[in-house]
Order: structure tokens, then sequence, then C-alpha cells
């Protein structure tokens, strides 16, 4: 998934051999959504023709430890603290790399939430190498493990039972290019613990967003500066990727005629501006417990393919 990335900045990589399978407890989406979050990372504040290597061991009795090791520019500690701080994404004020500024954060929680733990050890000139300890068990049943092994992946991995609502952390997306809609939907997420927020100021940087971060819901404003709502909603339908995910149309275009024509196209919900904070979380949950319904049915049909 993330060899485009590397190849576009002649980036090698190196993952484990896979002679001998590790076995760790959780959530698999979540799993991979770490592990896009370090590599794509570790690619993005890289060196040209730099090196990533992934490694994966067990660092004491029952912990597996995954590694992603580049040659970038290291980081300092003062940085190394901001590291996981929310809203503190590095290389931001440089106004560099396009992006979220949780993406660290969200993957501190996600591993904390399933028993592990995160960490990040760097020097300046070198490169860093950001880890994450998972709980390993012992190898699963057979017709579990044939499920629970996807690909070439070292490592297999088993979904635990599904979890409640309130427990799981979901990742909403918002693409909206009015800064005042974002900071009012920034303020409502920040009383919500369990939702992280992502952003895009226009639709084909949210439809980037959501390929690579797979969030649970998307909020789109209709009105973008590239293409419109509609059209990108198309784009989202039309890829595997993404088309899954329930998208809430969020607008000021509220008569009835464009809200017939966001939902005939396909919007889960149509929100009219200025939002209403009731009505809002309202649809928001709608969508969350429709994209968690989602996730188990696709659980098994896995189970029973
Ligand atoms: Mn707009």
């Amino acid at each position: 998934m993330i060899e485009p990335q590397a190849q576009d900045r002649g980036i090698r990589m190196t993952f484990p051999r896979s002679d001998m399978p590790y076995y760790i407890h959780a959530d698999r989406t979540r799993v991979k959504q770490i592990l896009l979050n370090l590599l794509s990372n570790a690619i993005k504040y890289n060196s040209e023709q730099g090196t990533v290597e992934v490694t994966c061991a067990e660092s004491t009795p029952g912990r597996l430890r995954i590694s992603i090791k580049d040659t970038g520019a290291g980081l300092n500690p003062e940085d190394l603290e901001q590291l996981f701080q929310p809203f503190n994404r590095l290389g931001q004020e440089a106004g560099g790399e396009e992006g979220t500024g949780i993406g660290l954060v969200v993957t501190r929680r996600l591993v904390e939430l399933m028993g592990g733990e995160v960490g990040v050890e760097s020097s300046i000139g070198v490169g860093s190498v950001f880890w994450f300890e998972l709980v390993m068990v012992a190898k699963p049943a057979p017709a579990e493990e044939e499920n629970a092994i996807e690909g070439e992946d070292t490592v297999a991995v088993s979904r635990p039972p599904q979890v409640s609502l309130e427990a799981r952390l979901h990742t909403v997306l918002y693409v909206e290019d009015n800064p005042a809609n974002l900071r009012l939907v920034e303020q409502i997420m920040a009383r919500h613990p369990g939702i992280c927020l992502l952003t895009a100021v226009n639709a084909y940087g949210g439809i980037e967003i959501a390929r690579n971060k797979q969030p649970d819901v998307i909020l789109m404003d209709i009105n973008l500066p590239d293409i419109s709502g509609i059209e990108a909603l198309k784009i989202l339908r039309s890829d595997p990727a993404t088309a899954h995910i329930p998208v809430i149309a969020v607008s000021a275009n509220s008569m009835p005629a464009d809200i017939n024509r966001g939902l005939k196209a396909g919007f889960f919900r149509y929100i009219s501006k200025p939002i209403k904070v009731d009505g809002f979380m309202a649809a928001l949950n709608l969508a969350l417990e429709s994209a968690e319904k989602n996730s188990a049915k696709d659980t098994q049909q896995a189970n029973v393919s």
C-alpha cells in the first residue's frame, strides 16, 4: 500500500522475513492503520534515497515489538517530547507536508487501547526508530488462523470480540474549506475524547486522507475549492478502499431540492449550515453505528469465505 509513496522518493524498504509467524491479539484494521501511519511518516520524513527497515521481534517475553527505522534527519529531545502531543505535528510550522497533525496521537491511543505501548528513539543526523509493542498470543486454532492470516503479512492478527461503541476510538474526517466551520466542529469533537478528527480543506486532499487513514465517517462540505462534495462522494464511492465509508453532507445549500439531490447522490445524511450541535451529533452517531455494523458484517463475511 505504501510502496508508491516510497518509490516517489527513491526510498528502499525492507520487511522482516516471515520464516516464523508471530501472533498478537489485536484489531486487524487498527494494526494496519498504525503500521501505515508509522511507515508513511518514515517515508515522509526520510532523506531522499533513504531506507526504511521494518523489524519484528519478541522484546520481552510475551510482547512483540515492531520497529520502523528510518534514515531521516533525526529528532532532538524537545521534538521527541512534542511528538505524541495533539496538534503538534512536527514540521507543521514549516508548512511542508499536508496533514492532520494527529497521526501519532491516534497511533498511541490505538496501541494503548489494545494494551500495548509505543515509543521512539532518535539520533540527529542518523534517523529515528518508531516502535510499538503488543501482547503476543499462542498460535490460534486452525479455523481461526485461516482467516487471521491475510496475504503475506508477517504478523497474523485475530480480531477481538466487538467492544462497546464508547470504548472504541472513532476517526472522523471533515472536508471543509471554511475555517470558522472547521473550528466549530473541532470544538464539538474536543468534547468527545472517543472521536479523533482529521481535516482537509479541499476535496482531493480529503479523498487522499480517506484512502490512507480509513476514517469511520466522513463529513463533506458541498462547495469546495477544487471539485464539489458531490463529485468527491462519487470518487469515494467508486474506490473499493473508501466505498463503504458513510459520508454526511454538511452544507449551506439547504433548499429541499439541494437536500434531495444530495441524498440521491448517496450521502448518508444531509446537515444544513449553520451547524446545530444536537442534530449534528445525532447524525454523526447514526453514521458511526452504521460504520460499526458494516465492519461487523465484513468480519462475518470474511469468516464464511
Ligand atoms: Mn465551502
